[in-house]
């Protein structure tokens, strides 16, 4: 592959580039990113940003792409691509020729089809985090629509700022689906013990000028953020006639249907080596798999087959998360809960009546990530766990 092109300039796009370089690729390669702003870091948008701590990062300057002959295309999107032709077209005309193409497109957020809902808040550019950041202002009255991730570290953002938050989340509990219901109803304790007005079992009908109308009436807001997960941006990759089912699809190496293009990050729907499909939304993924596809693109035999990752700042809940557990896994916690510094386990049956580690969480435990990963999938005696310091 001579001529490579990544088009999505973000974490998995700019981390696969650097990795075709530092792996000898001696070809041509474009970058091709439709923000204005250079490849950024996305997490401190919802944490350090909006709290005013800290500017946004950007991964490289300028220079670096300048130094390792990478043509950065940014502020440019790419409107078609034609698989025939093996050309990416670009909005200000220009046609780019590849041999291999990575399509690292992320992900848009998820507008729910609500009356007003174009009027809301959304997260995920710099632009939006610098809109919502002045919003929350002391005193603002702040709705957050979705208890999720990116929700709840938006409510802990507006209390910060002295702001009133609201959560308003379908589900009895917020997150429950990832956490079980223990750690759930954890999560939300600390969230109401902070000032967050966290209300479950709640359904969004309208976004209105003052407030969110629900099914347990309306909530008066000043600013109202929707935060109910995101979709992967397939829009190039389906009138491509790519496969495409909810992501792009592609292999353990990352490879889609058609063999000179790729997908990594928020965007592909990739086959995990044990887990099957897997479509990912988090930062570590971003970067393994932008590492993955450039050496799958240069043909380096390598699979998709590491535990996921993530990790959240919300108040003084400070974690990282490893696996990839179910809700319906037993859940064991280790440490001292009370004092917000635990390891807790996820853990399921086996066949042979033991039991063994899907997934595992330190929180405000710091240092002992690497040892959880390496016991996911292992069987375990649940009177042997440990919170590991
Ligand atoms: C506010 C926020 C906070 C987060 N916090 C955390 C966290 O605490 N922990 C964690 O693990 N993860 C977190 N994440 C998730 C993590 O940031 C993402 O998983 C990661 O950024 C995904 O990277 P990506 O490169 O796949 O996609 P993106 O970052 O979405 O980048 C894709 C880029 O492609 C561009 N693009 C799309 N289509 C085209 C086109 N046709 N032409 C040109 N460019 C195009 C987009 O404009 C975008 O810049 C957070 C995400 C957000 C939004």
């Amino acid at each position: 592959m001579d001529d490579i092109v990544v088009v999505g300039g973000g974490l998995a796009g700019v981390t696969a580039v650097e990795t075709l370089r530092d792996e000898g690729h001696t070809g041509s390669i474009a970058l091709v990113g439709a923000e204005a702003e250079l490849p950024y870091e996305r997490p401190q948008l919802s944490k350090e940003m909006l709290k005013g701590e800290a500017e946004f990062q950007v991964v490289h300057d300028r220079q670096w792409y300048a130094d390792r002959d990478v043509r950065l295309l940014n502020g440019i999107a790419a409107t078609a691509l034609d698989l025939d032709a093996a050309t990416v077209t670009l909005d200000n005309a220009e046609v780019l020729r590849f041999d291999g193409l990575l399509l690292a497109t992320g992900a848009v957020p998820r507008v729910p089809d609500l009356p007003g809902a174009s009027s809301a808040y959304l997260l995920r550019t710099v632009a939006d985090a610098r809109r919502l950041k002045d919003a929350l202002t002391p005193g603002a009255r702040v709705a957050l629509v979705g208890g999720g991730w990116i929700g709840l570290e938006v409510a802990a953002a507006a209390r910060a700022a002295g702001a009133e938050a609201v959560v308003l989340e379908m589900a009895d509990l917020p997150l429950a689906g990832v956490l079980g219901p223990e750690l759930a109803a954890y999560l939300a304790d600390l969230h109401r013990s902070h000032g967050v007005d966290l209300r479950t079992g709640v359904t969004v009908e309208a976004i209105e000028e003052d407030g969110v109308r629900t099914s347990d009436g309306t909530v008066e807001a000043d600013v109202v953020v929707l935060a109910v997960g995101a979709v992967p941006d397939t829009a190039l990759a389906s009138a491509a006639g790519l496969e495409v089912d909810g992501g792009i699809v592609v292999d353990e190496r990352l490879r889609a249907s058609d063999p000179r293009v790729f997908a990594a990050g928020d965007v592909a729907l990739a086959r995990h080596a044990s887990l099957g499909p897997l479509r990912v939304e988090h930062w570590d993924n971003a970067i393994r798999q932008g590492r993955l596809a450039a050496r799958s693109m240069l043909g380096q035999d390598v699979a998709y087959d590491w535990a996921p990752y993530f990790f959240t700042d919300q108040f003084d809940f400070s974690m990282e998360y490893v696996g990839h557990g179910s809700a319906d896994d037993a859940v064991e916690v280790r440490g001292d809960r009370d004092a917000g510094e635990f390891v807790a386990y996820w853990l399921r049956d086996t066949p042979d009546g033991r039991q063994s580690v899907t997934a595992g969480m330190n929180v405000n435990v710091w240092d002992v990530n690497d040892r959880l990963r390496e016991l996911i999938g292992r069987r375990v005696e649940p009177a042997d766990l440990t919170d590991l310091r």
